[in-house]
Parts: C-alpha cells; structure tokens; sequence
C-alpha cells in the first residue's frame, strides 16, 4: 500500500504498481498556508472542482487496475479551506473525507475505506462516529451504497504502556461499538511490535454483546461533556462534581503496597474499596435501582460484579438510569482478568477509556490485572490517556517512516529522560518537517526532524528555532521549555 502527502503525480504513478493508495484529502491537492480566509460558496465550489480534477486521473487508474483507495483524513492536517469553514474539528475531518468520495462516487469508483485519525483518543472515536453517522444520513437521502468499510487508529501514540493505552482507548472502543472494519496500531517502536497489539484489540472487542438498547443514550456521542454529579467525601478524599477522577483499588491490593506508598510517586492509591461505602448494583435490575435512587444524599455507586451485560454496556446503562446526582465508579471488568499482562491492560483501557472519553466515571478501579504495581499504572496512564487526568508528561510521536530524519526511537527515549517531570506538559516529536507539523495536534512544544541531522522546534503549531544539530537538540528544547516558563527542576519535581 502506498501512503501518499502533497504529491498526486506521485500517488498516480504508484497506482500503477501497488495494491491500494492512501490519500490524506487535506494535502493530497492543497499544499497548507495555514490562510484565514473567508471562502463564498462559489470559492469554495470552484476549489471543489480542482480538486476533482487533480483527484479524478488517480480515481481512474484505480478503477482500471481495480484496485483500492483510503481516503484517510488526519485530525491537524486538514485543508485550509476545511480549516476556515469547519475548523480543525471531527466535523470538519468527515466533511473533508466526503468531499473526495462525491467525487469517486461519480466516476462509478467505490473501492475505497475511509479513516478519521488523531493523536488524541477523544477526537478520534468523536470523529469516526461522525462520519458513521453521516454515511448512514447519506446512505437514506444520497442514492444508497454509502456505508463503505472503516479504517482505524490512533495517529502518533507513543510507545510503551501509553502507546498501547492510547491506541486501545481509541481503536478497543470504537471496535467494541461496532464500528471498524480494518485497524492499525501506531507505535514509535519497531514495526513488528504492533502486531500482537493489534491482535489482541480485535480479539477483546469481537466477542462483545451489543451494548443494550436504550432510549436516548446517557451522553452526547459526538461532544464530549462530563456526566453532572454531586461532589462528595469517601474516606476523606473528595470526588465526583468537578474533581479529578480518583483511582480506588481493593484492601487486598493496598495491604501489598502500604509499606512502598512513598516509592509509588504519582502512582498510589487514593481510596480504599471497602473503606468508601460503594454501592453496587445490577443497572438491569430495576428495584435495587430505584432503592439507590431513593437514598438521602449522595453515594459511590458501582455496577456489581457478575453482571452479564459487556462492561461498557453495563456502565452506560447505569449512568442512564442512576440518579444525576451519584457519582459512577468504574470497573475494567465485572469478573476477573486473563493472567496476560497485555490483555489486561488493553481490556482495562478499551472499557475505561471508552467511559471515560464519553463523560462517564468519577473514580476508576482496576480489578482485572492482579499485580498491584502493574494495576495502579494502568488505572493512572487511562486516566491521563483518556485527557481526564493529567499527571504527568503527555508525548505525541510519530511512528516513523521513509521521511524520518533522526532515530525515532531513541530521541523519543532522550527527550523522556530529559522531560518525564514535567506534569501537564505536552511534547510531540516528529520525523519530518512534511507532515509533522500538521500532525502534532495540541502540542505545547515540538521536535521535528527539519533536514538531515538538523531539528526544528516549534511552540505551539509555530516554528521558533531552525537548524539545530541533532546532539544538541534535547538541550535547546529544554531551554525552550524553560523560556516559556513551563520548566521546573527535577529534585523540584520530585518534592512537589
Ligand atoms: S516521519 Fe513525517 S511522514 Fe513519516 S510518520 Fe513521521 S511525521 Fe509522518
């Protein structure tokens, strides 16, 4: 397969060799001024028609060769003129996308797949819902035959823990909803580590029951806005209303890391299970429900285990039909894990993540994953892959490719060790000065490869530094980071 940027003779040559062509439709005929502009509807119809016909010749030959076309949108690399209409939003990357299908549906072409990826797990499942929405209006008002496959993935999520994290909140969620026909997982890691990953979400998410009809869902699939619940105290610590989503893990697991809690840092534990009051119930159940309902004030309620409904099903149900005024407690399984490190940590960020990206869940508990250490991390990481929870260090990194200028994987390590006590910050690190940039989505700093052995950095989408040999790179970052007032030291850090 190959994926084409900014160059449509290039696209239309490979269409000859290969099996399948990827086009990004905010490149594939526009090259990005970043221009504020106002386009009337008659500017804006005649840029439609250039496209069409930079678009048609390779929509030709791929029919000719029958072969297959994604027309993968990227969240932060959208057109201008999508910019200044619809804004970088999942809005604008559906309507982008439709734009180049209209024009392969009228020449008779529909081999094609559509992707909607980002960096950012909220805005990814935001998007493909979106577009799963409007291909389903098309299908009924445009002539029928627009439900053409779904690609997915998480563009630039790391690597590490917080890669397959990410990549499961993003792709585990949609998959366990239904949507999705062919997934990639991008890691900043050698290749041949995404495979198992990519294994095991689509082997988590295939046996899912379908989440129970319900009457008007319990949050807003397209927006997201946190579930309204009243603020309380479990055990002195305070949740629910506006306070950060608290990580509770049973006594069994807090007796084994009671003696190391200084050694945890930012992973410890916040609230004892037994000692916080949770009520749990049966969601299906209706009298236990309307007994919860009827209590005076306000309680931790939790889905009881041995609920048959799948785990987000569950959860959805329960914010539906519970009181507004309880907070949730969240569960990564309503039975016990699998004893596989891997599944359990991508089971518990698909079901937690997927809540916690629609508004639902003011206190997380991982019960899947036995090793306390191991548990508390998967709990933290969710949270702050799911943006509920910043804790620590956000990094956005590409996968790498043919365009990389500099060693991935080993700078993405460097900068880690320069930068991981930086709570709050977000870096990306980009191979190329191509589609880097565009890329890095709500980066506050970036590192990108600018030409061979040289680095740009950039704060915000703006470069602010050129030309930077690579050995010194990491330091101009750091003082970057300084100049701007987000640096603080790591013994400070540490006592913080
Ligand atoms: S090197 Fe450039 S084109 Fe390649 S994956 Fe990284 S940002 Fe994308």
């Amino acid at each position: 397969m190959a994926d084409i940027h900014f160059k449509p003779d290039a696209a239309l040559e490979a269409a000859k060799w290969v099996e399948k062509v990827r086009i990004n439709p905010g490149n594939f005929a526009d090259s990005k001024k970043f221009n504020i502009r106002e386009y009337t509807d008659a500017e804006y119809a005649a840029e439609i028609e250039r496209i069409r016909e930079r678009f048609a010749p390779l929509v030709l030959v791929c029919k000719e060769r029958g072969i297959a076309m994604r027309i993968g949108t990227n969240h932060g690399s959208l057109s201008d003129r999508i910019m200044n209409r619809f804004g970088d939003t999942p809005a604008g990357m559906v309507e982008s996308a439709i734009e180049f299908a209209r024009i392969a549906r009228a020449l008779d072409y529909h081999d094609f797949v559509f992707s909607m990826k980002a960096s950012n797990p909220k805005v990814m499942i935001q998007a493909y819902r979106l577009l799963v929405a409007r291909l389903d209006e098309l299908d009924r008002s445009d002539g029928g035959g627009w439900n053409y496959p779904i690609h997915l993935g998480v563009t630039e999520a790391g690597d590490g823990e917080d890669g397959r994290i990410k990549s499961a909140i993003g792709i585990g969620s949609l998959l366990a909803d239904g949507i999705g026909d062919t997934i990639r997982v991008s890691l900043t890691e050698d290749a041949r580590h995404e495979i198992p990953v990519a294994k095991a979400l689509a082997e988590i998410a295939t046996p899912h029951a379908p989440a129970p009809a319900l009457e008007g869902w319990p949050f807003d699939p397209f927006t997201y806005t946190r579930r309204a619940s009243q603020r309380i105290e479990v055990a002195g610590v305070p949740l629910g209303g506006g306070e950060v989503v608290r990580v509770v893990v049973r006594r069994a697991v807090f007796d084994k890391v009671a003696h190391k809690l200084d050694g945890l840092g930012d992973y410890r534990p916040e609230v004892v299970f037994e000692d916080a009051g949770v009520v749990e119930i049966d969601p299906t159940d209706g009298p236990s429900v309307a007994r919860v309902n009827a209590l005076d004030g306000s309680r931790l309620v939790a889905v009881a285990d041995g609920c048959a409904l799948p785990v987000i099903g569950a959860h959805r149900l329960l914010a539906k039909v519970l009181d507004e005024r309880h907070p949730i407690m969240l569960k990564d399984t309503l039975g016990g894990g699998s004893g596989d490190f891997l599944q359990n940590l991508l089971r518990a960020a698909t079901n937690l993540g997927s809540l916690l990206c629609d508004g639902i869940g003011d206190a997380v508990m991982v019960q899947g994953e036995e090793a306390p250490g191991q548990s508390l991390r998967i709990a933290y990481n969710t949270l702050q892959a799911a943006g509920v929870r910043i804790f620590k260090t956000d990094y956005v990194a590409c996968p790498s490719c043919g365009r990389t200028l500099f060693n991935l994987q080993e700078t993405t390590a460097r900068i880690k060790v320069a930068t991981s006590h930086l709570k709050g910050v977000k870096i990306a690190i980009m191979g190329c000065i191509v589609n880097g940039p565009g890329e890095m989505a709500d980066a506050d700093f970036g590192y990108v490869g600018g030409a061979p052995g040289k680095v740009n950095l950039y704060v915000g989408k703006t470069p602010v530094k050129f030309n930077i040999p690579q050995a010194e790179a990491v330091e101009r970052l750091v003082d970057l980071i300084r100049e701007h007032g987000r640096w603080i030291d790591p013994q400070s850090a540490a006592t913080n």
